[in-house]
């Protein structure tokens, strides 16, 4: 169940205008299909007091992307500085960003903290002395570890980079407490594009089970908990989507059930990309080439430079022809970019409609880390984006790259250091080799 027919229903009719206008190859954005996916989150969760989405920007950093999020209430997940900065050029403050880096460097923490600060997430222990000024609420990415080794859903925490151990979370909130911190929350990420329902509740009930430890052994209310983000989309034909509905309502009644128990309950975020936007979004290109050798290979004007999922997970994005064509006439193709490297395929030995040179593919599900993953390797350039808006027109919202912006990491004064202890210093066998 790739790309929604409501979004195809409105795209299919006036694509060729689209593509005359603005050419191939883009990516293009529905607004009308990610407000109704925002609106239905929100719905679904409507029945938890301080509930709040914080869109992972990393997904689709489109300032345009983030107006609308920021219009359907939503808050923002970030973990780099141009993130930050990105989210605060719209209007975004406090408490609408949550900073969640790992590795965080001085610069990062200084970052956070300027422009009307954000909710500082951290990621390790150590880092509650390296903050340089500790907020007045502070949360910490959680890892369960093998606390959740036997979990099939969730795999294998204690193999993962991030977060604070089992062991050390209790610690982290009496040391940010006598760092001055008044206000905690709890935060974990530990799936990537999970379709299993369970997973997001028993994340969540594992979070509420750590937030009893912390009361009881602290006496420390934890305010909200953040289940990060990582719900599914159904890359692939036959495959369901979620039921967020469903998910909610076993989510409230978690909920519901702590509230009972410890008189109140935190307020629940969950930091959604892929779910936002990644259905919402498709990668239009056109057909080039053709060859046939041990293969047959379909040739596009873009490349992993514009989606780089097929090539780094092996993840399948599902593949249309544009126009109508006989049905009986299918062939075993690749689609392929033009990249120096054999893994820059968009699909392998997929069955697809015979193809004439000049057709154009619509590349499904690129909403979601698609264009932001691009990369320049071998000179390859990024494509423009564009938002078919809710009334119908299509506004570019991002330009295509072009080789001026490939040089403009060569534009600099020119600049040469000489190290105190320089080659003259050096053994002669030593300077013979530099
Ligand atoms: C990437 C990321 C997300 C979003 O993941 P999706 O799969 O797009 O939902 C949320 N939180 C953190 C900390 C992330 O790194």
């Amino acid at each position: 169940m790739p790309m929604s027919q409501v979004f195809e229903n409105r795209l299919l009719p006036v694509l060729d205008e689209i593509i005359n206008y603005y050419g191939t190859p883009f990516h293009i954005y529905d607004e009308a299909g990610i407000r109704q996916t925002g609106q239905n989150f929100i719905a679904a969760f409507s029945r938890l007091n301080g509930f709040r989405e914080y869109f992972a920007v990393k997904a689709l950093p489109n300032p345009r992307m983030l107006q609308i999020m920021q219009d359907l209430g939503f808050g923002f997940d970030c973990s780099s500085i141009p993130e930050l900065i990105l989210s605060r050029q719209i209007g975004a403050r406090g408490e609408d960003i949550m900073f969640s880096s790992n590795n965080t460097t001085l610069e990062e923490f200084e970052a956070a903290d300027a422009d009307g600060g954000c909710l500082l997430n951290l990621d390790d222990i150590s880092l509650i002395a390296k903050v340089p000024q500790m907020p007045e609420t502070i949360s910490f990415r959680y890892n369960p570890g093998p606390r959740c080794s036997g979990n099939s859903i969730i795999g294998d925490p204690a193999e993962s980079k991030y977060g604070v151990a089992d062991t050390q979370i209790i610690d982290a909130y009496k040391a940010a407490g006598a760092r001055g911190a008044r206000r905690f929350g709890l935060h974990t990420m530990l799936v990537s594009n999970e379709l299993n329902a369970a997973y997001m509740v028993q994340t969540a009930a594992m979070l509420l089970e750590v937030a009893v430890q912390v009361l009881k052994a602290l006496d420390i209310r934890i305010e909200f908990i953040n289940i990060g983000g990582g719900l599914g989309i159904p890359y692939e034909p036959g495959q369901k989507p979620l039921d967020i509905v469903a998910i909610a309502a076993e989510i409230t009644d978690l909920f519901s059930a702590y509230k009972a128990q410890n008189g109140c309950a935190p307020r629940l975020f969950i930091e959604s990309g892929r779910y936002m936007t990644g259905p919402h979004g498709v990668l239009v290109t056109t057909v080039v080439n053709q060859k046939d050798i041990y293969r047959k290979y379909i040739g596009v004007n873009t490349s992993m430079a514009a989606l780089m999922r097929p090539a780094i997970y092996g993840a399948y994005h599902h593949i249309t022809v544009i126009g109508k064509r006989p049905k009986q006439h299918f062939e075993k193709v690749d689609v392929v970019g033009s990249l120096c490297e054999n893994n820059d395929k968009f699909a392998i030995q997929r069955l697809l409609p015979e193809i004439q040179d000049g057709d154009h593919l619509l590349i499904h599900d690129t909403g979601a880390h698609g264009h932001s993953m691009g990369f320049n390797y071998n000179g390859r350039l990024r494509p423009k984006e564009l938002l078919l808006r809710t009334n119908g027109s299509v506004e570019l919202i991002r330009r295509k790259e072009t080789v001026a912006d490939y040089f403009a990491t060569l534009n600099f004064t020119p600049q040469v250091m000489v190290p105190a202890k320089t080659c003259a210093d050096m053994p002669r066998n030593l300077r013979a080799a530099s």
